[in-house]
Order: C-alpha cells, then structure tokens, then sequence
C-alpha cells in the first residue's frame, strides 16, 4: 500500500475513533463532553472522507449503522420494524439538493412534503396488539433497543389502550414511533429540586428526559412529567390513509398524542418559510427543539423512493445551527445552596444569546470546572439552545494571554466563614454549618414553597430581609414571628402583614407529617422519600428513633438517605427547632389507625383510583383525612364515595354497579377547596 493509502487510513480510523466515543458519552452515558455542532462537523469530515476513499469504508465505522449500544440495563428487544434515523441539512441549498433527488428519483416536477418540528427528545418504539400497549422500547442502535414499557406506561399522555375510530375495527398490530420529551417547565422544575436536594443537575432536557426513562423505578419516572408526540409508525393490515398528514390524523383519533405543529407543503419555498419560522420562533414552545423534519407527503411515493444504506431517500431533517456564544469569565464565585452545596458560578460579559441576554453560567461543580480548565479571564465559548440554562461548552485556550487566573476554592464558606468539607458522594463541597445564612435562606424558602408547607407571601426579599435582621434563625423561627416583628420589617404594611399571618396560621394546623418532613429540607429527602418515611413511621418520635436498619428496611430508601435522616435528628440543633415549632402552634396530622381525625368528613370513606393530575394519591389521601373523610383500598358499600383520576380500572366498574357516588379529579378539587 501507498504512503498517502496508509496515512487516510490511519486518519479515517482516528477520527472513528472519536465519533465512537463521542457516540459512546451522548448515546450511553448521556453527558456529552462537546457541542452537537462539534459533533456534526466531526461526523461531515468522517463522510466525506469516506465517500473520496469508499475502499477503506469498513463495517464498523459509524456511518454504518444508525446509532449506539444500547445501556443494558433493561432487557434487550429486536425492533420489528428497524429504526432509523435522517440525513441532515444545515442550508437551503441542501434542502433544495434533497428536493432535486426527490423529483428525479420520482420523476415528477412537483412533490408535496409534511413539515414537522423535531423534538429534542428520545426516539421511541410502541407496539399495540389488538389495541393494547404490550412494547415501548428505546431506539438503541436501530435494531435492538431497551424494553422501557413499564416507565412509558408511567406517561400520561401515552394511551395503554387505543380509541376505537368509529366505524374501524382497531388494528391487530400496529407500531408507532415518537419522541418522548421533557417539557421546559418540567426540566427547570426538576434541576431546582435537584439543586435542592444536592443532586446532579441535567444539561438540557434531552438528557433529562433520558435519565428520567432510564430510571429502574417506574415510580421516579412518573414523577418526572415527561411527554410524548408520535410522528411516525406501521400498521398491519389495510391502511385507512394516503399521506403522511392522514396517518398522523388518524393516529391522533387513535388516541396517539401528535404534534399540533404539521405543515403541508406543495414548494421549497414554503418549505423553507417554515424552517424559517421555527428557527426564530422555536424557542417560545413549550418543549426544546433542534430543527424540523420535512418528508415526503405521499406514502406510495415513501415507498418507491425507499432507503438509501442508512437514511430514507423520502425524508430529511433540516438542523438549526445551536446558538453559541463566545464571551469572557470576568469573575468566578460560589454559591451557597440550602444543602450546602458551594457550586461555581461564572459571571460572564453579558452576550445576548437564544432569546435574552446571559451574563451568568453555572459550572456545576469543582471537578466539572477542573476538567474544563475554565479559568478567571478565559474567553469561553458557551451554549443555550431552547434550554433555560447556559453552560459553558469550553475554553478557548488560543486566547489565552497568561493573565488568566486559576479559581481556587477556599478553605471557608464566603458567607458565614465556617470550613468547607468535601462531600464524600459527589463532587460536591459542602458547607455544613446549619446555620450558614446563605443555606437558612435556601431552606426557608423550600419551607414555605408549594410542595411544602406551602405558605404564601414569603419571596425571596422578605426572607432575605428576615434573615438578614436577624429576626428567623433558623426555619422554625418563621412560624414564630408576630404581627410587630413583620411590622418593623421595611416595606411591609398592616395589610401584608395581616396576609402572613393569616397564611401561616392555616397552613400549621394538621399538616400531614410528609409534608412537614419534606419541608424540613433533610438532605435527599425528597417529597417521595417523605411520604415513604412517613408512612412507615407514623409519628414524629418514632422517625427520631429509627435505626438504620429500620430505615433501609423501607423499599426505595437506601443507605445515603438513611444516613442523612439519622444525621439531621442526631444534630443538637434539631429539638431547640421543634421545640419553637411546637411553641409557634405547629400542628402534625398523625395518622391513628382507626382513629380517624374530627372534620367536616369525619364517618364518611373514600376510595382513590387512578391517576390524579395535580397530586400524588397519598397526598389526596392526606387532604382527606385531614378533613375527618377515611379513605379505604377496596370498593364495598359502606364506601362513601369514589374519588376517580385517569386510567382508573376495575375499582370504577365496581363502583359504578353499586351506584355509589363519584366524583372526577376536578369535583373531588371543588369539595377539599370548599372545606378549605
Ligand atoms: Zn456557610
């Protein structure tokens, strides 16, 4: 072999080299280390190479097959219909390209194309048998995927049943394909309870959402909102529709959730206008996009164009460039969570990027900003695609003019000065004093937040102030002010004072003990985490005395969480703050067995089935019984009324033939509202 036959060779195996581990750290590990635009430029170099030498084009390169290994950690399905994935454009003139080898191939001198978003997602497989859901499964390499039924079914959106379209029988076997997502909200939502509880925060909500399908407890799945849009599929058997458009119609009367945003259009220059639009406009939506999909309209026509080796010649995505930045680090600090997490943030020169102008990235963690090198002075280059928080992808180390300053973390907290340990778990560094101002104000916060004890009125400069002034020291402190305490606070009047007042008394009569235990702000205590606790420890002292054992006993809590609860009530803090909660008039709602509390409900029974959408059933349980209602497992008689969310099952034909009364989700809101 030739010197120049030699060095290709040797280059088209090197860059293999790195797209497979690139592929490697996005597809299995989910925490990509460059940009996708990177990735993109990397994977163009690697085609084009290998089209200019296809002798030495072997058949493991990455432009061979679809995607990556699949994680492993769920049971391995072959796909019935293979998945595959779409060629990219990043300009007009490659769509126009597409367009031009579409009409040849078709030999026509018009075609009509379905233009679809592209949803910042995780593909998807589902497999209906006579209309039941029996098969989600991930896209894995194409071929084999990972069977996630049992976290898809935990998708509300996703019907376990599809919709008989009237007069059609339902198809015996049918396959659709979508992408499961996490809505913006949802994933800023989940990185501040994350952030919260000390967790790893994701990068953007594709990764989120991955994480989320991966969990091996549907029941962490279920708690993280996540959705669903179908945009493809097969059914077997005669098809009721001609075009792509008509498939998803009739998807959608399936009971398939299909996205609302599908263009039929008959020219490239409408095509184009369409792209256009989502380029700018995209980052209003409610969920992450990263381009649009344009496939040909007329399903015959998919069919005669068929697949090239990897990609249909019928479809094409059209990718947005993700909005980059290049700025300057002009200071690093710490910031102090309520955990005690000290996390590095860079304060940037503000750039406008994405929509708004950012001037601040978080950089995670030491070890994260370690690795990155991310330096006082350096120019970064940093990234917010639809995502809500800018990170820093990396430094431009050719800018660099040896002024850069390395951070260094001290050795106490820059708030209240105490000495900073390591987390021995993570990454993290910790502050562990408990009185540390910058994590009281973290955890009064989380006190009075919705989840929590859920007490209106007290933002974030209030609770600075209170602080600040010395007038709460610590959370119970909060329960405990008086009408002259808030008075003397600026800016507060009679009437908001009134309305704090008013707020708090409510809101610390019978609190449900989870509830209280997760406002406490324990480390990893999490509203999950505090319902379990509460419900195998039916009052406060019996928690207090709960051995590791004991705690570790309980299905879903492990050592970490053992450990920081024991932690929280060995710390000789703790009785002084409930002994101010008890004197501030804090009230528990201690479930007695058989003992059920008085209230406007007291003698009635309440059975709960299906799925609630404002709120987990233990806490519908919780509102009830806190009114004096009981609230039962099994459908008799004596049952006083059937409380029913989504997908309710059995229980409600049973109720329905007793002709007991029923009440949907939002009648069963209007009653605990109107005892309110
Ligand atoms: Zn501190």
């Amino acid at each position: 072999m030739d010197t120049v036959g030699a060095s290709v060779e040797q280059e088209l195996a090197a860059l293999r080299e790195r797209i497979d581990a690139h592929n490697y750290r996005y597809y299995v590990l989910d925490a990509p280390d460059i940009s996708d635009a990177e990735y993109d430029h990397l994977y163009r170099q690697l085609v084009a190479l290998e089209a200019a030498y296809p002798l030495f084009v072997t058949p493991d390169s990455p432009t061979q097959r679809v995607g990556a290994k699949a994680a492993g950690r769920f049971p391995t399905v072959r796909h019935e219909m293979p998945l595959f994935s779409l060629n990219n454009a990043f300009t007009r003139e490659e769509l126009d390209e597409f367009h031009e080898r579409v009409l040849k191939l078709a030999n026509r001198d018009q075609v009509t194309y379905a233009v679809e978003l592209k949803i910042d997602g995780l593909a998807i497989s589902l497999t209906y048998q006579s209309g039941l859901l029996s098969l989600g499964a991930t896209r894995g390499d194409g071929a084999e995927g990972e069977d996630v039924t049992l976290n898809l079914r935990t998708i509300r959106s996703l019907p376990l049943r599809l919709r008989q379209v009237e007069g059609q029988p339902l198809p015996d076997w049918m396959n659709p394909c979508g992408e499961v997502y996490m809505p913006k909200a949802a994933f800023e939502q989940l990185n501040a309870e994350q952030a919260a509880k000390g967790d790893k925060i994701f990068a953007n909500p594709r990764n989120a959402a991955a994480g989320s399908l991966r969990q091996l407890d549907p029941q962490i799945t279920a708690g993280r909102q996540l959705d669903m849009f179908i945009y493809s599929g097969h059914v077997r058997g005669g098809l009721p529709f001609h075009t792509h458009g008509e498939m998803l119609d009739y998807f959608r009367q399936l009971g398939l959730r299909v996205s609302p945003y599908v263009d039929i259009c008959h020219t490239m220059d409408e095509v184009w206008a369409v792209c256009e639009k989502w380029r700018t406009e995209g980052r209003h939506l409610p969920f992450a996009i990263d381009g649009v999909v344009i496939k040909v309209n007329e399903l015959a026509l998919q069919q005669e164009l068929g697949f090239t080796a990897k990609f249909p010649r019928w479809a094409i995505a059209f990718k947005f460039p993700p909005e980059e930045a290049i700025t300057r680090v002009r200071d690093i600090v710490l910031q102090v969570g309520r955990t005690g997490a000290v996390t590095p943030v860079a304060e940037l020169e503000p750039v406008f990027l994405a929509g708004s102008t950012v001037a601040r990235a978080t950089l995670h963690n030491r070890e994260e900003m370690l690795r990155k090198d991310i330096r006082i002075g350096d120019h970064v280059l940093i990234r917010k695609a639809a995502e809500i928080i800018p990170e820093v992808i990396r430094v431009l180390p050719e800018k660099r003019t040896g002024t850069e300053i390395l951070f260094t973390y001290p050795d106490a907290c820059p708030t209240c000065h105490s000495p900073l340990q390591p987390d021995e778990r993570s990454p993290l560094i910790l502050c562990i004093n408990w009185n540390c101002p910058d994590r009281l104000k973290g955890r009064l916060s989380h006190f009075v937040s919705r989840n929590a004890m859920d007490i209106e009125g007290f933002g974030d400069v209030l609770i600075e102030q209170l602080v600040d002034t010395g007038r709460v020291k610590d959370i119970a402190d909060l329960l405990g002010l008086t009408r002259s305490d808030l008075l003397a606070l600026e800016r507060i009047g009679e009437k908001s004072a009134d309305n704090l007042l008013a707020a708090m008394t409510t809101k610390k009569q019978n609190v449900p003990l989870g509830r209280f235990l997760f406002a406490l702000g324990i480390r990893h205590v999490g509203k999950e985490v505090a319902l379990l606790l509460a419900e195998a420890f039916p009052s406060l002292e019996s928690l207090q005395q709960a051995s590791s054992e004991q705690l570790t006993a309980i299905h879903g809590i492990g050592q970490q969480i053992a450990e920081s609860v024991i932690n929280f009530f060995a710390d000789p803090a703790t009785p002084e703050v409930f002994a101010k909660f008890h004197q501030a008039g804090l009230t528990l709602l201690l479930p007695i067995p058989g003992e059920a509390v008085a209230g406007p409900l007291s003698g009635q029974s309440f059975v709960i089935t299906g799925t609630l959408d404002t709120m987990g059933r233990n806490e519908a349980a919780a509102e009830l019984e806190k009114l004096g209602g009981s609230v039962k497992d099994t459908i008799s008689k004596k049952i006083t009324c059937v409380i029913v969310g989504k997908n309710p099952g059995s229980k409600l034909e049973k109720a329905e033939k007793l002709g007991l009364q029923i009440l949907d989700e939002a009648a069963f809101l209007a009653m605990i509202r109107g005892y309110a």
